[in-house]
């Protein structure tokens, strides 16, 4: 897995979420195209009469998700970017998805505003699998992210209580014992029943 395959699962399902935060600063989210994917860029289009348009203009963070079929997710955070030649974007986007012709028939096509996501985070989670398997990434210019999960410090006095609760069976007896971060829920069911609070979150 990496960056590009996520992207590609995503354009795979092609109608995704998309979720932007409204004027009131409260989150909102609609179904969304993924019109185009390539060299790990993300596009999508969305008309100027719409909502959705003047938030990504006044709030371009963004965060996208869908689910696959296989039941492996994809989650992605990063900025939208209108992009400035228009004509040219949207003659592409209906050239790659045809399907478009039948909703914006000849010229009005150019209501629409092509926006590409070209950096953020990724996160690649499967569900389809046991233990479920998950990775994160990241693309374009965006700084490494933020662990999430958490972590068994020296503080373990061994006594595997976590190990016999965990629900994906990803902890191994160690010095201290440690989390197979690949496979980990987040759940937080470890954490909380540690008995020396020797289990803390990452990225803090
Ligand atoms: S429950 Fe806490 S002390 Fe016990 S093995 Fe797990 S991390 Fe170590
Ligand atoms: S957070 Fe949940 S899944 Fe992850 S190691 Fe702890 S108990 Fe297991």
């Amino acid at each position: 897995m990496n960056a590009q395959k996520c992207l590609d699962i995503l354009r795979g399902i092609k109608d995704v979420a998309f979720a932007t935060v409204n004027d009131e600063g409260k989150p909102e989210v609609r179904i969304i195209d993924v019109m185009i994917v390539e060299k790990e860029k993300l596009y999508f289009c969305t008309g100027r009469g719409k909502d959705f348009y003047r938030q990504l203009l006044e709030h371009p963070d963004i965060a996208v998700t869908g689910l696959n079929k296989e039941f492996q997710m994809v989650r992605l955070s990063g900025k939208a970017e209108k992009l400035a030649d228009q004509k040219k974007w949207i003659d592409r986007i209906f050239e790659e998805n045809p399907v478009m012709n039948g909703v914006y028939p000849g010229e009005s096509r150019y209501i629409l505003e092509p926006f590409c996501i070209e950096s953020g985070e990724l996160e690649f989670f499967d569900l389809g699998k046991s233990p479920i398997y998950r990775e994160s990434f990241v693309f374009g210019e965006e700084k490494p992210a933020k662990q999430k999960g958490f972590l068994i410090t020296d503080a373990c006095i061994g006594c595997g209580k976590c190990m016999r609760g965990c629900p994906q069976q990803c902890i191994t007896q160690g010095t201290p014992f440690q989390i197979n971060q690949e496979n980990c829920l987040h759940c937080g069911l470890c954490f909380e029943n540690c008995p020396v609070q020797a289990i803390v979150r990452r990225g803090l």
